[in-house]
């Protein structure tokens, strides 16, 4: 097998205009493979840190001219001379060198940019496509299915200029196919926009995507995306159901002990919380709930996934911040019933892929998900279909680094196919 001779780096921009690294992983053999890294808009507590010492959540240049340097400084000669086939050997070096319980020496953004830039040198090298690749290091070479999109119709709270408190609201497709799906999503997101404008509201978009009007209630816009798919071909519950990623801890006010739904006026308790969330899904079809209550009490979790657990989808994100430490104590105390996954944040992709692994031992559902601030990077898409996930969720079907991922999930829907590993 070819060695690693050299990796360099540099900064590029992202989906939301910040800046974001790109590293690109050189071969002896000639070959050249790069990977860039997304960041969070809300970066919660238990998150890994980025960029480096002084720079932490700056989306700065300067945060990551500082990764630049670590990875062409640090890194690249710690790493030359290694087969990049060796992912566990390279990531266990990356972790010595990083030193850290945070990786706050290096910078989570610099460690998995290589951990995952040396995977798709490696899939190169051995010329198999990179979910080939991963599907054999997870140790689930027969892929029978591929996980189905979750699209953004609707972007509220952090990710929008909008009086909308929650961060996505969502859809959760169906259907058979990535094809299918795809379509579906496409269709109802340009139906929306046509209820949208027939209502008198604008159609600006969040940083997924999703639009962004100003409305009257949570309840209206979950009334709007079924008011969209009528005009469809497409049905609730048949095709698709419906979701929201809450991204509670942001509207949840300590010194009143409330989270506070500020377009529907109303201040809730947590005990309120469970009845309000019945209801969706009684009348909504609201069957996935991301970060419905706070990151930081696994009690409430558990309070609220033994209620409403056998119906809907308790999904832990920020909750987990994708750290196996997290998981493990989230299954010892059975809060939530599905994990998120956005695979950075677990460090680099050995540990992700073991959070997956636990995560699926346990018979939790698997997300693998976008962050806010996307690059056109496609990584994530092979990651969610060698580890096998339920679903990927990566914002609208519209935008570059959005649609990036969307097209590669059809792509290797394409490969599949014409390798007869999936029935048509
Ligand atoms: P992030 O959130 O941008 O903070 O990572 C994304 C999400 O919650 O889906
Ligand atoms: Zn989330």
């Amino acid at each position: 097998m070819p060695k690693i001779k050299k990796i360099s780096a540099r900064e590029i921009l992202d989906g939301r205009s910040y800046f974001s690294l790109e590293v690109k992983v050189i071969l002896d053999n000639g070959l050249e493979a790069k990977a860039s890294v997304p960041s969070g808009v809300y970066h919660n507590t238990f998150e890994l840190k980025e960029f480096g010492e002084d720079n932490f959540n700056s989306q700065s240049v300067s945060g990551i001219l500082r990764a630049v340097k670590i990875v062409e400084a640090l890194i690249s000669p710690a790493l030359k001379g290694i087969d990049p086939t060796k992912q566990r050997e390279i990531d266990d070096l990356l972790l010595a060198l990083d030193g850290t319980e945070d990786r706050s020496h290096l910078g989570v953004n610099a460690i998995f940019a290589v951990s995952i830039a040396c995977a798709r040198a490696a899939s190169l090298s051995k010329k198999i496509e990179l979910y080939t690749y991963l599907a054999d290091l997870f140790g689930t070479p027969n892929i029978t299915t591929l996980p189905k999109p979750i699209f953004t119709m609707f972007n509220g709270g952090l990710y929008a200029d909008t009086n909308l408190d929650f961060q996505e609201y969502l859809i959760l497709s169906k259907q058979e196919t990535v094809s299918g799906n795809i379509l579906m999503g496409q269709a109802i997101y340009q139906n929306l926009g046509l209820v949208l404008r027939e209502n008198g509201f604008d159609t600006d978009t969040g940083v997924e995507g999703a639009y962004a009007p100003n409305l009257d209630s949570s309840i209206q816009a979950l009334e709007m995306i079924r008011a969209a798919a009528i005009n469809t071909e497409y049905g609730l519950s048949k095709d698709f159901s419906l979701g929201l990623d809450l991204g509670a801890s942001l509207f949840f006010d300590k010194n009143e002990n409330k989270y506070v739904f500020a377009a529907d006026h109303q201040l809730i308790s947590k005990n309120s919380l469970a009845g309000i969330y019945q209801e969706w899904f009684a009348v909504h079809g609201v069957d996935y709930l991301e970060d419905p209550l706070t990151e930081e009490s696994f009690s409430d979790w558990r309070e609220l996934t033994a209620m409403i657990g056998d119906r809907v989808l308790v999904a832990g994100d920020d909750l987990f911040s994708s750290q196996i430490s997290r998981l493990r104590q989230g299954l010892k105390e059975k809060a939530a019933n599905a994990m998120v996954i956005k695979p950075i944040q677990s460090g680099t992709l050995s540990e992700a892929f073991e959070c997956v692994k636990l995560a699926k031992k346990y018979s939790y559902q698997t997300i693998v998900s976008t962050r806010g601030g996307e690059t056109n990077d496609d990584f994530i898409v092979d990651f969610a279909v060698a580890t096998g996930a339920d679903y990927l969720k990566s914002g609208a079907p519209a935008r570059g680094e959005r649609v990036a991922k969307y097209n590669r999930l059809l792509e290797i829907e394409l490969l599949c196919q014409e390798k007869t590993q999936l029935s048509k």
